[in-house]
């Protein structure tokens, strides 16, 4: 073969990789534009006030949701095409909110203490725009298996959890507080095994004066590589030494109480303990863990004004507070406002840095592709009282209120009825 030949030869296979190779990009692309067309949208939530803290989105925007996920965010997306359009101009959209602090093991046989007072997840979360809960506790290693069975497994609520390092959970005294039972290498093991939904290690509730119950904690926390939520009920131990030795990303709860058996984080001249305002700037988490006797209006109003903010509104709800000064955490939130955190500021601790405290970025937030959770929410004006645990009453002119809440696609809560057809129409 002469080299002329062989130099046309190659050309020619050349030409032909070329063809074939856009035929093959553009039959590509066709195919992914016209999937792209053919997925229809099953809610457009149309001319809400998006706040979604982790893209910095603070604006006027639609929201697609297609096969339980976000589909789209954009100022205008055509309704054509959409299942169901709902318009919610003057409303909130952000992501479905998450309580960190909650007991949802209800009916719990050896938890007898919590698993009595504990709720059911699904009938207090949607209607205050919560998707996710995180159990605080109220399940140990032990049973934390039939957690999962009898309530994870059958609610539409997303539950996560914090593992007690006492083997059971909360049964209350002497149980929870037996020191041998509480391993910190069995409970590092079940939350390896469960990393999908248990989120880290829960120490509280005990009274002795040694230190070995919360070093276990750490400990399990440290061998599983989660962080440690810190119910401060450990009265006998000082608070500057527990601060010392939890770790960044560690999360101490029922911040701004009075409780007399503990140390406030205020001294007693209201100043909050430099030693606190430390302790988060290393990088622990303070959520408020509300509850019925755990949020003082009295601690958190000075300490909102000297820069501790919650870095979470945890509600600590339980069938003794649900129906006592807080309501929900909804309620928690609206009392931030009215003490004079901005709208958008109670957003971000109600959901993206509540997912960061419990490390899983897939949620609070609404990246296309996440699943759709999502809250919508109202803020009403008028006359409205606010009461702590300790029956104090704080006045104020805002409170905020879901409307509508969407779970993985799903409306699961919806106030006024936007998503209804009209009765009377044909
Ligand atoms: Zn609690």
């Amino acid at each position: 073969m002469s080299v002329k030949q062989s130099s046309v030869r190659e050309r020619i296979y050349r030409i032909w990789s070329y063809l074939s190779a856009s035929l093959v990009t553009g039959l590509l692309l066709f195919s992914l534009t016209s999937s792209l067309q053919a997925q229809s949208i099953d809610i457009l939530l149309k001319g809400g006030h998006v706040i979604d803290p982790k893209s910095k989105i603070d604006s006027r925007m639609d929201i697609a949701i297609a096969n339980g996920k976000i589909l789209k965010v954009a100022k205008d997306i055509p309704s054509s095409g959409a299942k169901k359009v709902i318009v919610v101009e003057g409303l909130y959209v952000t992501p479905g909110l998450i309580d960190l602090h909650t007991h949802v093991f209800v009916g719990s046989k050896e938890g007898f203490a919590d698993g009595f007072s504990s709720l059911s997840p699904d009938d207090i979360t949607f209607k205050a725009g919560i998707t996710t809960v995180v159990d605080a506790g109220t399940s140990g290693w032990r049973n934390f298996p039939l957690f999962r069975k009898q309530v994870i497994d059958r609610s539409q609520t997303r539950i996560l959890a914090f593992l007690n390092i006492a083997g059971s959970g909360m049964t209350g005294f002497p149980s929870e507080e037996d020191i041998n039972d509480m391993d910190p290498h069995m409970t590092s093991l079940v939350i390896q095994q469960y990393t999908d939904l248990i989120v880290g290690v829960k120490i509280g509730h005990y009274r002795g004066s040694e230190w070995l119950p919360l070093d276990r904690a750490i400990e399990a926390g440290r061998i599983a590589n989660v962080p440690l939520l810190l119910e401060c009920h450990l009265p006998m131990l000082p608070l500057e030494g527990i601060l010392e030795r939890m770790r960044p990303g560690d999360i101490y709860t029922h911040s701004f109480c009075t409780a007399v058996d503990r140390t406030c984080i205020l001294d007693d001249s209201g100043v909050v303990r430099p030693y606190v305002l430390e302790a988060q700037k290393k990088g622990i988490r303070f959520d408020v863990g509300h509850g019925g006797a755990m949020f003082h209006f009295s601690v958190a109003a000075p300490a909102l004004k000297q820069g501790l903010l919650p870095n979470s509104f945890g509600s600590d709800l339980h069938r003794f507070s649900m129906n006592s000064g807080m309501k929900n955490m909804l309620d928690i939130m609206s009392k931030y406002l009215n003490m004079g955190m901005t709208i958008q500021d109670i957003i971000y601790r109600a959901t993206w840095n509540s997912a960061n405290s419990i490390k899983r970025p897939d949620l609070g937030q609404l990246s296309e592709g996440a699943d759709a959770d999502l809250a919508i929410l109202s803020v009403t004006t008028g006359n409205f009282g606010f009461v702590d645990a300790g029956g104090a009453r704080m006045t104020g002119d805002r409170k905020f209120e879901a409307e509508m809440t969407i779970r993985a696609g799903k409306i699961v809560w919806d106030l006024n009825g936007r998503a209804a057809h009209d009765w009377m129409a044909k």
